[in-house]
C-alpha cells in the first residue's frame, strides 16, 4: 500500500531526536508559549531570513489567517479577493469577521490568476488572500505590486509552501498541521510579519492582552497559542524538512519526465506539497491506482464560489473545471523512485 502520507514512518526515521524533545517540555512544566516557543520561532525566523520578532506562531493555520484579518481590522461588509480553488480556511477567515470573499478564478497552474485581480477591486475592498497550492508560489510580485497600488493588504496563505523564499505579501501565513510538509503532532501555525504588525499580533493570540500587563486588554483577541510540544518538534522537524523537500523534488522530477504535461505547475521554487496532474478522466484513473493500493487525493472536489455558507460572489469556470480534473498522486520524502515508477506506469496504461 503506498500512502499519500506517511507520518508514522516520518517519526520512526527521527524518533529519538523527537522523544527527548517532548520529555524535556514534560521535565520543563512550561506547556504553552515560553521558551520551547520562542526557540522555535527564533529558528524558523533564521530559516527565513528574518527577525525573530516577525514571526508569530499560533494554534493553526486557519487562525494564522484570521488574526491577520483581525491586525488589519476586518469588518462587516469588507471585501477580500481570494481563490475559489483552496482550503475552506482561506475564505472562511473573511466571513467569519463579517467580511465578503470575492472569488478570482484560478489561471491553468491553478493558483489565483493575477490579471483578474484588478477588475474586482471596488471601494469596498481591503486585501487579497492569494495560496500557493500544492506548494507551488502564487504570483507574488505582481499581486503585492497591485495591492500597493489600490492601498489593500495582502495576505499569502502559504499553508502549503513552507520552505519557498518568503514573498513580499504583508502577512504570509503557514499551516502545521501534521500532514503539511512542516507539520506537527497536533494543530499549529504562524504568521510572519513586519516586527510593528507582529507585535499586535501577539496580543491578539491571547485574548488581546497587553504585553507584561496580564489582565489588561486593548482590544479583544483570541485565545490561539502555540504549545511548547508541538514547538519544540516543529524544531527538531525543521532541521530535517530541506532535505524532505530535496526527495519531494526529485520525486517530483521523476514523474514530470515519465508524464510531460500532465501536471501544470513549473518546478523552481514548488516544494510539492502535493504533485497534481489534470485529466478529464481523473475518476477512472484513481480507481485504477486504489486497486493497485496506491492512494490518491482530490484537492479539491468542489471550489469556495460554490460553498453556500461562505456568502461570497464571483464566476470561476476553470476553477470548476479544476475540480472535476485534479488528482493529486503520492509524492512524500518517503516513497522511492521505483515506486514513482510504478505508480507512473499505472497513469501511463489509464490514458
Ligand atoms: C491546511 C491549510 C489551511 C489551514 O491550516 P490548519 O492548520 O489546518 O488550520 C489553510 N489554507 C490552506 C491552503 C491549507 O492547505
Amino acid at each position: 500500500m503506498i500512502q499519500m502520507v506517511d507520518l508514522a514512518g516520518q517519526y520512526r526515521s527521527i524518533k529519538p531526536e523527537i522523544d527527548a524533545a517532548v520529555a524535556e517540555v514534560l521535565a520543563g512544566g512550561e506547556y504553552i508559549l515560553g521558551r520551547h516557543v520562542e526557540a522555535f520561532e527564533a529558528a524558523v525566523a533564521g530559516r527565513l531570513g528574518v527577525t525573530p520578532a516577525q514571526c508569530v506562531s499560533c494554534s493553526s493555520g486557519s487562525d494564522a489567517l484570521l488574526l491577520s484579518l483581525m491586525a488589519i481590522g476586518l469588518g462587516p461588509g469588507d471585501e477580500v479577493i481570494t481563490t475559489p480553488f483552496t482550503f475552506v480556511a482561506t475564505a472562511g477567515c473573511v466571513t467569519r469577521l463579517g467580511g465578503v470573499p470575492v472569488f478570482v478564478d484560478v489561471a491553468g497552474d491553478c493558483n489565483i490568476d493575477a490579471s483578474l485581480i484588478e477588475q474586482a477591486v471596488t471601494g469596498r475592498t481591503r486585501a487579497v488572500i492569494s495560496v500557493d497550492l500544492y506548494g507551488q508560489p502564487a504570483d507574488h510580485a505582481a499581486i503585492a505590486d497591485i495591492c500597493r497600488r489600490h492601498g489593500l493588504a495582502y495576505v499569502s496563505d502559504s499553508a502549503q509552501a513552507f520552505g519557498t523564499p518568503l514573498g513580499p505579501a504583508d502577512f504570509t501565513t503557514y499551516s502545521f498541521f501534521p500532514s503539511k510538509t512542516l507539520g506537527c503532532f497536533g494543530d499549529g501555525g504562524m504568521v510572519v510579519c513586519r516586527p510593528d504588525r507582529a507585535e499586535s499580533m501577539r496580543q491578539l493570540r491571547a485574548h488581546g492582552s497587553r504585553q507584561g500587563q496580564k489582565y489588561a486588554y486593548d482590544r479583544l483577541g483570541i485565545n490561539s497559542r502555540l504549545d511548547a510540544i508541538q514547538a519544540a518538534i516543529l524544531r527538531v522537524k525543521l532541521r530535517h524538512v530541506d532535505s524532505w523537500i530535496a526527495r519531494r523534488r526529485a520525486n517530483a522530477a521523476i514523474y514530470d519526465a515519465r508524464l510531460p504535461g500532465w501536471n501544470p505547475q513549473k518546478p523552481g521554487r514548488h516544494v510539492y506539497h502535493q504533485y497534481t496532474v489534470v485529466t478529464a478522466r481523473r475518476d477512472g484513473l484513481a480507481g485504477r491506482l486504489a486497486a493497485a493500493g496506491i492512494a490518491t487525493a482530490v484537492y479539491y472536489p468542489q471550489p469556495l464560489h460554490l460553498q453556500g455558507c461562505l456568502g461570497g460572489r464571483g464566476a470561476c469556470p476553470v476553477a470548476e473545471k479544476m475540480a472535476s480534473q485534479v488528482v493529486s498522486l503520492p509524492v512524500h520524502e518517503g516513497i522511492s523512485a521505483d515506486e514513482i515508477h510504478r505508480i507512473c506506469e499505472l497513469v501511463d496504461h489509464a490514458e
